[in-house]
Parts: structure tokens; C-alpha cells; sequence
């Protein structure tokens, strides 16, 4: 069996065009022009460029982007204060604090102090506990992302046994509670999953993924995921990214599992995409709230 490849990036351009095509008829209508403030704290290269790429994206989408570079000193307190600044400023609809951030920083207390409704990646235990209710305001980006990639190309989730392979407060939790809901972002069938979470204090990892109907890796492990460690025809979901000399490579050994899995998300060209799709449909939401 060769793996169909699931396009990330053709589907991430779709939702990007809806996007700018909502966005323009807000403005036309409402005079209304969604705004994501970015700050970046520090030189981490990594950072400079996905807030670049970020940037970009919003420009695209005819959308504002405000982005404020502090130095790598910045203070607690300085950074509160910004966030403040922008939390009153109404022409502002999503803040986006870029991770991570110096040592002298409390990564937590900061992203707390985001309001919870411009926070556009869905980190507020506000926005997140309104997630797991069901009732979401926000949805977490790559998390959403990986929804629409299963909704937008056909693979129903209900009733489906879905392996989480990683918790972080990004990615794994999200992605396990909507997963769970009893109505997804796409509808009924793009949610009511039966959900089963790894970790790295799980003994026998690879039992449980082999039981996977859609398998959904997010370590930032190269090539963690083996063949050996997929049920054949299951759908696979590469949510990782790690660099290797030039280019990126995922959690899933991808040549081995496409010979495996029905469907796979390539990396780079999967889940990463759509990460800034809904970044941008996110901040669209608030604008429009
Ligand atoms: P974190 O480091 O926050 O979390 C990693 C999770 O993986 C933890 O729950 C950890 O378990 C678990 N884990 C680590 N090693 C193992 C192992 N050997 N076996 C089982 N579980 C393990 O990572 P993130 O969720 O933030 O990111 C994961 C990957 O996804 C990274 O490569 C990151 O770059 C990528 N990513 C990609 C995005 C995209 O847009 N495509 C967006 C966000 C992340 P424990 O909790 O027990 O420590």
C-alpha cells in the first residue's frame, strides 16, 4: 500500500483565500480591519522567522499586523505592560506573544495576561476551559488545523479510535479534548472520536498505536513513529518538526509508514500550514466579535 499524501499546504491556501475573502467584506461592510499584534522578545532565529512568515500571512490576507521587537532583556513587568497596552487598544483583535521567551521571563504569567478574548492561540484557561465545555471562543490553532485537514479531505472521525501520541498544552490536550466533543469544527463526523492519550511514562507505546485508526504524533522526535508501529490502512498525523541539517523532518518515519498507512501528512507540507491558516482565521473571529 503507497499512503495517500494529505495536502496541507493546497488546504491551508483554500482556507486562507476564504479568509481573505471574509475579511474584505468586513472591511467593506463593517470598516472593520482585523489586527494581530505580534511581539518578539529577543534574537532567537527560529522566532524571527515565524513571526516573519506570520507577518506576511496577515499582509496576504489583507489584514493589519503590529509587530513589536524588545530586546533580550526585557523585563517581566515591561512585557506586562505592553500586553496590557494592547489588551485596551480596540483596534487590536488577536495578541500573539512568540515562545519561547527568556529565562528571566514566567512564560505562564505572561500569557495570562493576554485578555482572553485576543488571545488567538486559545492558551487562556478561560478559552480553554470554554474548549472543553464545547462552547469554544477560540479554537487552538495547530490543533484546528489537523481537524480541518481530516474534515476538509473526507476522513470522518466518529466512532473512530484516535491515538494522541504526546499531552503538551499545544497540541496534545487540545487535540484530545476536540477530538472528544460531540461536534467538531467541520460537524458530528469531524469530532466524537474515541480518544487515547501517550505519553513518555507509557509503558508500551506501540501497542497502543497499532490499535490507532488515525494516529496523531506531536514528540519532536525525528522518526519516532516506525512502520512496525502503525495498523495498516490507519491514517497518520505528523505533527512534528525537527530540524536536520538544512531541512525539517517529523515524528513519523515517513517513507517507512507511507507503505503502511492510507494517509499521511508530509513534513514538511502537512500540519505546519494550517498552524497559520487558523492564526489568521482566529484573529478574523475576534475582529468580527
Ligand atoms: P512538547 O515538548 O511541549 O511536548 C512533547 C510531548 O511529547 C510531551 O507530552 C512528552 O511527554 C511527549 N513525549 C516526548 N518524548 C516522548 C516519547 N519518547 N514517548 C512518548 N511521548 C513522548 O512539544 P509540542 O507539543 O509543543 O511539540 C511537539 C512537536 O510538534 C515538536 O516537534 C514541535 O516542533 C511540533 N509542533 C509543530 C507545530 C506545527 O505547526 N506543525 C505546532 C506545534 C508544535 P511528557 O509530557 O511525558 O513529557
Amino acid at each position: 500500500m503507497t499512503a495517500r499524501i494529505l495536502d496541507g499546504k493546497s488546504i491551508a491556501m483554500t482556507i486562507r483565500d476564504e479568509v481573505k475573502g471574509e475579511v474584505a467584506a468586513l472591511l467593506a461592510l463593517e470598516g472593520v480591519q482585523p489586527c494581530l499584534a505580534a511581539i518578539l522578545v529577543g534574537e532567537d532565529p527560529g522566532s524571527q522567522v515565524y513571526v516573519r512568515n506570520k507577518e506576511i500571512a496577515c499582509e496576504k490576507a489583507g489584514m493589519k499586523s503590529l509587530l513589536t521587537r524588545l530586546p533580550a532583556s526585557t523585563s517581566q513587568a515591561e512585557l506586562i505592560e505592553l500586553i496590557s497596552r494592547l489588551n485596551s487598544d480596540a483596534s487590536v483583535h488577536g495578541i500573539l506573544v512568540q515562545l519561547p521567551l527568556p529565562e528571566q521571563i514566567d512564560t505562564r504569567v505572561v500569557l495570562d495576561a493576554v485578555s482572553p478574548h485576543k488571545d488567538v492561540d486559545a492558551f487562556a484557561p478561560e478559552n480553554v476551559g470554554l474548549i472543553s465545555q464545547g462552547r469554544p471562543r477560540f479554537l487552538p490553532c495547530t490543533p484546528h488545523g489537523i481537524m480541518q485537514i481530516l474534515g476538509r479531505t473526507g476522513i470522518d472521525t466518529i466512532g473512530k479510535h484516535c491515538v494522541i501520541v504526546g499531552r503538551s498544552d499545544i497540541v496534545g490536550k487540545p487535540m484530545a479534548m476536540m477530538l472528544a466533543q460531540k461536534s467538531g469544527p467541520l460537524g458530528k463526523s469531524n469530532a466524537n472520536a474515541t480518544v487515547t492519550i501517550v505519553h513518555s511514562s507509557t509503558p508500551d507505546i506501540a501497542a497502543l498505536t497499532r490499535q490507532a485508526d488515525i494516529l496523531i504524533v506531536a514528540i519532536g522526535k525525528p522518526r519516532f513513529i516506525t512502520a512496525d508501529m502503525v495498523r495498516p490502512g490507519a491514517v497518520v498525523i505528523d505533527v512534528g518538526i525537527n530540524r536536520e541539517g538544512k531541512g525539517i523532518v517529523g515524528d513519523v518515519d515517513f517513507e517507512g509508514v507511507c507503505e503502511v498507512a492510507s494517509a499521511i501528512t508530509p513534513v514538511p507540507g502537512g500540519v505546519g500550514p494550517l498552524t497559520i491558516a487558523m492564526l489568521l482565521a482566529n484573529t478574523l473571529n475576534s475582529a468580527k466579535q
